[in-house]
């Protein structure tokens, strides 16, 4: 076959580097179909292995590694950036997420000779700080826009759009994009942060020890207005902006383009689980039992290994399907909305949108029809 195009997808078995993986080898996608290199660190899971792409197993914290494996695909047009480490602290987040990338690019830019461009994803928390700093810092109004100044804190994302930055300047022609996505919904059970499969186990172990479906957070994350990025719609986003001229050099929001309320998506979540929806109760008014329920959690694998057996799903981990550190995170916002601006994206060409509702049952759809969830 001979292909207009090639591309590299770091962290493919991730929430949106799987989406990447469908997408890019599909005959009406543009600038395809695609050659796909497949890069993850973990042995290809049987739920990516469907995909037509060349899986490559490589840890990219390893310099020897990445280059053994990676400078060899000389063929490469196109990198697709998808992965990320969580550490400790921001300071160590700068240095590994800043080290992957060079790794990556170091092994890639001087052996790719029809290299084109590369897309970075970063995030929302470009604007409002870091998981550390978050509360720490005085994160940006909302809504957000791509020109406002970076925060003085550290950030990994800062760290990589430099990296990013100096790394494509060596390579005559080489351009790059930034894609900041809010709240992902998407398939990945290897996702360091899917809300969708962590709030989908939560509703089956409701569901299993008949409890009703308690509301995870605080006040104002069941009243406040959010948004929310399908995975699909990131990559079609780093698609057009890999193959669309008027996207280079640019950094991009790229969430779907209306507003949810965790209220009205907890009714939809207790119905696609069947369990009894519970309405947000302030009871002692301090989210004490919010905290209980993130103590009661923490020790529920072994109930989770028995839903699996249970239902014939295929074997997972509860702390890897559950992202609990990352659910309790996320509904544990005190303060209130953070909502991208698309409108630089619209002004630049891409009117691609999602409905959140919809785009929300369909991940639930696709993990249950995937055997991940009951
Ligand atoms: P992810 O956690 O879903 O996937 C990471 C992928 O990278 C997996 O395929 C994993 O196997 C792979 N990987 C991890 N370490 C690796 C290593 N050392 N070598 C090779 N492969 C490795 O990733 P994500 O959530 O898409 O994160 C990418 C970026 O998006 C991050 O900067 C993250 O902060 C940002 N983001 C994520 C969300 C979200 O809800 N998930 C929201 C906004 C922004």
């Amino acid at each position: 076959n001979n292909y207009q195009n090639v591309a590299l997808v770091v962290g493919v078995t991730g929430i949106v580097g799987n989406s990447l993986a469908e997408i890019l080898p599909l005959s009406d996608t543009p600038g395809g179909p695609w050659k796909v290199y497949g890069v993850a660190r973990r042995p290809q899971p049987t739920w990516n292995a469907d995909h037509p792409i060349h899986y490559i197993q490589c840890d990219v914290t390893d310099p020897n590694q990445t280059r053994d494996k990676l400078s060899k695909l000389s063929d490469i047009t196109h990198i697709f950036y998808v992965t990320w480490t969580n550490k400790p602290t921001e300071l160590e987040n700068c240095d590994s997420n800043g080290r992957m990338l060079k790794n990556v690019l170091e092994a890639v830019i001087p052996h790719a000779p029809n290299l084109q461009h590369v897309c970075l994803q970063t995030g929302l928390k470009h604007y409002i700080g870091s998981f550390e700093f978050l509360g720490k810092v005085r994160p940006h109004e909302t809504p957000f826009h791509e020109d406002l100044p970076r925060l003085v804190t550290p950030n990994f994302y800062y760290t990589q759009e430099d990296i990013l930055m100096a790394e494509v300047e060596k390579k005559e022609g080489l351009t790059w994009s930034v894609h900041r996505p809010g709240l992902i919904f998407g398939f990945s059970p290897y996702s360091l942060m899917n809300v969708i499969s962590g709030l989908c186990a939560y509703a089956a172990m409701c569901k299993h020890e008949d409890k009703p479906l308690k509301f995870l957070g605080t006040r104002a994350a069941w009243d406040s207005s959010w948004d929310a990025s399908d995975a699909d719609l990131i990559a079609e986003h780093q698609i057009w902006a890999a193959v669309d001229p008027n996207a280079k050099n640019q950094a991009f929001n790229c969430s779907n383009g209306d507003i949810i309320k965790w209220k009205h998506m907890w009714k939809v979540l207790a119905e696609q689980f069947d369990v009894e929806y519970e309405e947000f109760e302030d009871d002692d008014g301090d989210g004490d039992s919010r905290l209980r329920l993130v103590e009661e959690m923490k020790d529920k694998s072994e109930v989770w290994d028995e839903i699996v057996r249970q239902n014939g799903l295929v074997p997972t981990k509860f702390e890897d399907v559950g992202c609990w550190w990352f659910v309790v995170a996320h509904f544990g916002y005190s303060d209130t909305e953070k909502i991208e601006s698309m409108n630089k994206s619209k002004e630049h060409g891409f009117v691609g949108f999602r409905n959140s509702k919809t785009s929300f049952i369909y991940w639930i759809d696709k993990l249950k029809a995937n055997k991940i969830v009951p």
